[in-house]
């Protein structure tokens, strides 16, 4: 039997027209420091505790900011039990 290699991805549906839609994760972008504190909280490993050397070469994915349906229409994207933080600070 062929192997098929599953992705990660979100699902959502389209307000607009009720299509169901699979939008794939991008690469997380950090500021300075950002990507160790981040590479520490999905490791669950504390400050002092030592990086393996290869850690800056692991990927952390995001959600994308914009998805977009087949419909057309365009929408700023928000986690689900998330806080939409777009409108304030
Ligand atoms: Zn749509």
């Amino acid at each position: 039997m062929t192997s098929i290699v599953l992705r990660m991805a979100y699902v959502w549906d389209c307000p607009a027209c009720g299509s169901k839609n699979y939008s794939y994760p991008v690469p997380a972008v950090f500021e300075d420091g950002e990507q160790e504190e981040a590479y520490r909280f999905f490791n669950n490993l504390d400050d002092w505790e030592p990086l393996p050397d290869d850690w800056e070469d692991m990927r952390i994915d995001d959600c994308p900011e914009v998805v977009s349906c087949s419909c057309g229409m365009v929408f700023d994207a928000v986690i689900d039990g998330a806080e939409d933080i777009s409108d304030d600070d």
